[in-house]
């Protein structure tokens, strides 16, 4: 009796894990445990559901600044969480020191415009509603950062002691298209985290990126008026 009861329970368990795996794998969503949380408290390297139905629907104040299309370079108004805000000044102004020029053509979005996008580009291309960094304002995309640009190796270079890192880019879970010009601001504590999580990737990717720049082939990051 023992014996038929414990059977019955463990099957009935091998069924919710099946399910439950059939259901994240369907979806594109495994679930991945996260890498660290960032200076806000939210976690980093797995899908989450940052705002939304049953959250906290406020993300604190707002910044508002100038940002450029990444096609047109048309300048368009652009907010951020104001102390990511503050950490993308010092990222800018550093790069720029050395050449580089970092402009914002996404800050923060808000629940509708993320449900407008993901009805628009699909899961592939765009998180669910409530699930994208940008919901939360600590996440930029960066005008013209391609994956082969002088950019993208500065900021592989130089990004994670500044507290900023390629959430997009190294990515465990789901079926998503890299996105080199996606970074994020976590506080430079869990930004060291993720390089060491990510270390091998990172630091084949500058060594591939260095000697492209050797031979001139990474797209220069030109100051816009
Ligand atoms: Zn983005």
């Amino acid at each position: 009796m023992k014996t038929k009861t414990l059977t019955l329970s463990n099957w009935k368990s091998i069924t919710l894990i099946l399910t439950f795996l059939t259901i994240n794998l369907f979806s594109g969503e495994l679930i991945a445990r996260p890498i660290a949380t960032d200076i806000f408290g939210y976690p980093i390297g797995q899908s989450y559901q940052y705002i939304g139905k049953g959250k906290k629907a406020s993300v604190g104040p707002l910044a508002t600044f100038t940002g450029y299309h990444s096609r047109t370079l048309k300048s368009t108004p652009m907010r951020l969480k104001k102390a990511a805000y503050q950490a993308f000044t010092n990222l800018r102004n550093q790069a720029r020191q050395e050449g580089i020029y970092l402009y914002v053509s996404f800050g923060y979005r808000s629940l509708a415009t993320q449900r407008k996008l993901y009805q628009q580009f699909g899961p592939r291309r765009a998180e669910k509603p409530g699930y994208s960094e940008h919901n939360i304002g600590t996440a930029i995309d960066l005008t013209r950062v391609t994956f082969q640009s002088e950019a993208f190796l500065w900021l592989l270079k130089k990004g994670f002691q500044l507290g900023w890192v390629p959430t997009y880019y190294y990515r465990s879970e789901g079926n998503f298209i890299r996105e080199p010009w996606h970074w994020r601001y976590v506080g430079s504590k869990a930004a060291q985290t993720f390089y060491q999580h990510w270390k091998k990737s990172i630091e084949r990717d500058k060594q591939r990126l260095t000697s492209l720049k050797r031979q001139g082939k990474l797209a220069k990051n030109r100051k816009l008026k």
